[in-house]
């Protein structure tokens, strides 16, 4: 396929987007979008939790089957997840806007092999970036203490405990997750793509269920650690620094294989 049939292949995707320009230019979008789309990754899996209280059947899928979120749980986190968007991110990225501004959103889609080669060169940075950045907080007991512990308070992970972090936590992923598309120049659709992409792995990676369609088990060669991967980390605390990817982990040799469910019980 040639470059100007790749990019007539996402036009229509594009267009659609570009329809709804006026909304993208709001200084209210980001942290509106931001929020949406996170509560809409979580919602199905906060489904689930209440799903598995009725059909035994499902329990087989969760990752560690003892534990379950309170609805005390669930409103601690969603409170701090509406208070960090309130007060955090809605400023901060009302002054992005204001700086970035005018938005310009080019009528040209990006070139189908791009926009796939530009996603997963981001992912790839980000899961180095967030590698190093989780290895130092785990490893300095004062970054541990003051930046990091926070998001450590449930040994068993939820959908809602994904954004259940510190403000310096929730600055510096937003940070890596926003400048590497920015740097490397990515189309703004990409720009999107990528970081809607990064809700839906983080809130797969807190999801506490071991579904058919989780991300190490479409990925082959254990290349994606997956939701396993990350809730072993929070129930260990040590172990599976890398949030998508287990190269780091292997290089390393922070990588931990999640045991049988019967000897976690
Ligand atoms: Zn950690
Ligand atoms: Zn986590």
């Amino acid at each position: 396929m040639t470059e100007q049939g790749c990019s007539q292949f996402l036009q229509p995707l594009w267009d659609f987007v570009r329809s709804r320009e006026h909304i993208i230019r709001s200084p209210f979008y980001p942290a509106m979008f931001s929020f949406i789309t996170y509560m809409a990754f979580c919602l199905p899996y906060m489904a689930l939790d209440l799903l598995c209280l009725r059909i035994p059947a499902l329990k087989k899928y969760q990752v560690q089957p003892k534990s379950r979120p309170t609805l005390g749980m669930v409103l601690h986190c969603l409170t701090h997840t509406i208070y960090s968007h309130l007060v955090f991110i809605f400023p901060l990225t009302v002054t992005y806007w204001y700086w970035r501004r005018p938005i310009q959103l080019q009528s040209l889609a990006p070139g189908l092999h791009r926009f796939i080669l530009d996603i997963i060169a981001c992912l790839l940075l980000f899961d180095f970036q967030y590698f190093t950045w989780h290895l130092l907080h785990h490893k300095i007991p004062w970054l541990y203490k003051t930046f990091h512990k926070m998001h450590h308070k449930f040994t068993a992970t939820f959908a809602l405990t994904t954004q259940y972090s510190s403000t310096w936590e929730m600055l510096s992923l937003g940070f890596f997750a926003n400048v590497s598309p920015v740097m490397m120049g990515c189309h703004p659709m990409t720009e999107m793509a990528v970081f809607i992409i990064h809700i839906y792995l983080s809130v797969e990676d807190h999801c506490g269920y071991d579904l058919p369609w989780a991300t190490h088990k479409l990925v082959p060669f254990g290349l994606c650690g997956g939701p396993t991967h990350h809730d072993l980390h929070h129930e260990k605390f040590v172990w599976n620094y890398a949030p998508y990817f287990t190269h780091w982990d292997k290089l390393f040799s922070t990588l931990a294989k999640q045991t049988s469910k019967q000897s976690r019980d």
